[in-house]
């Protein structure tokens, strides 16, 4: 039997990454497999299953599964996800038989934001705003201290900020939210339709010195984050913007455009900093680790030192 840890999951809507992580932060294994969406919830289901077995273990106390959509925390259900195509997926229980440690289920950029929060770059910041961008666009709002829900635990829909009246439709049924134009998915949807060619965000990324199609479908994300962040900045008057998620992996070349594209809408107030999370793709993995270790009955986190 080894040092204590716990599994823990983040279910996208492109991967699920889980890793085992230990009371002083160390990730020990990790494994990162493509969320089978296509084939339907229960394969899903079972994926997140298979991922969880392939890491347990006699020195595991618990699990933290994240993931999108609608979370009943309580009662580890996942309700809702569009992404994922399922419905009231008892996670919890499923998980919990299997295993025989308890189960925390969490939302995923809860969890993310909870991360950034306890470990990251918004650690003991009172104003700020977590941006996770993934397959969709989230945030985390927090407003003097605290860390806002709002009247139907709907705050921080950043995503569906619409940006452009006659914009482009969403996947929601708005039109012109930021989603549409600066996720991970909406940055490779709107490259696949100017140029004929499936790439992924990482790819337009590298490529937009050199591909002018590139340049501007990633230009036009930067925009539209821009333009999102600037209602926010007015509204709620941040110190910080986190920029974390997959996208996040991009660093400067991502923080650089959207702190400029901010900067431009921003005439008579100084600009919030921009900063990108040291954390970026593993803000979920992370968190979901905080909220396991938290139910396995105690609470580390504020210690951990990560690079
Ligand atoms: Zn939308």
């Amino acid at each position: 039997v080894g040092e204590p840890s716990v599994i823990a999951v983040d279910v996208g809507g492109t991967s699920i990454k889980a890793a085992l992580i230990g009371e002083t932060g160390e990730m020990s294994r990790h494994v990162d497999v493509p969320t089978p969406v296509g084939a339907g919830a229960e394969a899903v289901v079972g994926a997140i299953r298979d991922v969880t077995r392939s890491l347990g273990g006699p020195s595991v106390c618990a699990v933290g599964v994240v993931v999108p959509g609608v979370v009943e925390v309580g009662s580890g259900v996942a309700r809702y996800s569009a992404n994922l195509g399922w419905r009231d997926v008892p996670l919890g229980d499923v998980l919990g038989a299997e295993a025989g440690v308890p189960v925390a289920v969490e939302h995923d950029v809860r969890a993310a934001g909870h991360a950034e929060r306890t470990l990251g770059l918004a650690r003991s910041v009172a104003d700020c705003l977590v941006v996770v961008i993934g397959t969709g666009i989230a945030g985390v709002v927090v407003s003097g201290g605290r860390h806002v829900r709002g009247a139907l635990d709907l705050a921080g829909e950043i995503g569906h900020v619409p940006v452009y009246p006659d914009g482009d439709v969403c996947a929601c049924g708005q039109r012109g939210c930021t989603e549409t134009y600066a996720s991970a998915a909406a940055i490779s949807r709107r490259y696949l339709a100017g140029t004929g060619t499936i790439r992924s965000a990482e790819e337009i990324c590298a490529r937009r010195d050199s591909d002018p199609a590139a340049a501007r479908v990633w230009a036009e994300a930067a925009e539209a984050l821009g333009l999102a962040l600037a209602g926010y900045t007015m509204l709620l008057d941040p110190s910080l913007v986190v920029l974390a998620g997959g996208l996040a992996g991009a660093g400067a070349a991502l923080r650089d455009p959207v702190q400029s594209a901010l900067a431009a809408r921003l005439a008579w107030r100084p600009v919030p900093a921009v900063e990108v999370s040291p954390l970026a793709g593993r803000a979920g993995v992370y968190g979901a680790a905080l909220f396991a270790w938290r139910a396995a009955g105690r609470d580390p986190g504020a210690d951990w030192q990560l690079g």
